[in-house]
């Protein structure tokens, strides 16, 4: 039986990479070495992460004028980071919060500096993108922070905010990749790899150059996004096993025509989805507007709850794992990353389709 991953992350990864990887395992490339014995300052790793930096370059088609950095931490800390280098002596930020991780983004930044709140969704319980028209935007605010993807609410952009000057920081830990984005529109993007990118350890931050250099005196010099930048994101030992899967990764969507042909894919697989919830006569629900729904993670009810545990014991025992929603919003989840195959979707929806018609 096929086994089916839809963990919200750690997630799943493309098999043919962790076959890659297995092959590679003990000796990277007849070195005689794993990649996780190699020192980071040695010219086979040197050479491992060039390369995956220069494949996520090609993959956004990332212009030469942004910094990419290997960091540690996960999303979390850039919750932290982003005000202390952003600021740049300005008191205040913007945010938008439309959902869970907005509002962990937003009460680290409360740290740091005044916090506008330009928008928020909590009137319908986080089920949307608030219309452009209605944020109340600073124009003297030191950046503007949105979430693109909230992963628990299931609720993403498929719009770019325009901020004009003042520079867009967004979260894309969870749809990072998952279809093209212009960098150029940003200040700064970062995303936890553990869900659209490779094994947990490595956040990968993307910045515009002239946002680097002005970080807060004083702080810890793993704080400051120039220590990174100067170093090649190898000031200190870098999460060498990480960067070197995710490298793998990026080599993966390019033999299989890059971030478009993941959108193709992406939309297919959501829409079937999507689809299946919504001609189930109410026996299952998703709570998002359609126009905001995400493509990566589908948040959904069934139309009476105790059954939630049959579901999952089923689904489990069909090979569909880790479907149970997020502890806050209860419910289901199924996360539809890159690395999940249309096959996995289609067996999700006979599934729940064969559900549906036995206990409706
Ligand atoms: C998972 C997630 C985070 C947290 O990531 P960590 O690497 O655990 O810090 C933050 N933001 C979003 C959108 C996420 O999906």
């Amino acid at each position: 039986m096929a086994i089916y991953n839809f963990s919200a992350g750690p997630a799943v990864l493309p098999h043919e990479v962790l076959l890659q990887a297995k092959e590679e395992l003990l000796d990277w490339h007849g070195n005689g070495m794993s990649v996780m014995e190699m020192s980071h300052r040695g010219k086979e790793f040197m050479g491992i992460a060039a390369q995956a930096e220069q494949d996520l370059r090609d993959l956004l088609a990332i212009p030469a004028n942004y910094k990419v950095l290997f960091l540690q931490g996960g999303a979390h800390l850039q919750f932290a980071m982003i005000p202390l280098n952003l600021l740049r002596g300005k008191a205040s930020a913007d945010y938008v919060n439309t959902g869970e991780w907005s509002k962990k983004a937003i009460g680290e930044a409360k740290k740091f500096c005044d916090v506008n709140v330009v928008a928020n969704n909590a009137d319908r319980n986080f089920s949307y993108v608030p219309a452009f028209n209605t944020w109340q935007l600073d124009p003297n605010a030191a950046y503007l922070h949105y979430t693109s993807n909230e992963t628990i609410g299931g609720v993403e952009f498929n719009w770019v905010p325009d901020t004009g000057v003042v520079p867009l920081v967004a979260d894309m830990s969870s749809h990072i990749l998952s279809r093209p984005m212009d960098v150029s529109k940003y200040g700064l993007i970062y995303a936890g790899a553990q869900k659209n990118i490779g094994p947990a350890g490595l956040c990968i931050v993307i910045v515009r150059e002239d946002l680097v250099g002005h970080a807060y005196p004083g702080i810890p010099t793993m704080l400051d996004y120039k220590t990174h930048a100067d170093n090649d994101s190898m000031y200190n030992t870098p999460p060498t096993y990480g960067i070197y899967m995710a490298g793998l990764v990026f080599q993966w969507l390019k033999r299989n025509g890059g971030l478009a042909a993941m959108e193709k894919v992406n939309m297919t697989k959501a829409k079937l989805l999507y689809d299946a919830i919504d001609t189930s006569s109410g026996f299952y629900h998703c709570p998002v507007t359609v126009s905001d729904r995400s493509r990566m993670n589908v948040p959904f009810t069934l139309k009476d709850n105790v059954l939630d545990s049959e579901f999952l014991k089923q689904a489990d025992a069909n090979g569909l794992l880790q479907l149970k929603g997020h502890r806050s919003v209860g419910g289901m989840r199924a996360s539809i990353y890159n690395a999940m195959p249309l096959a996995g979707v289609q067996a999700l929806v006979s599934f729940m389709n064969d559900f549906a018609l036995k206990k409706g």
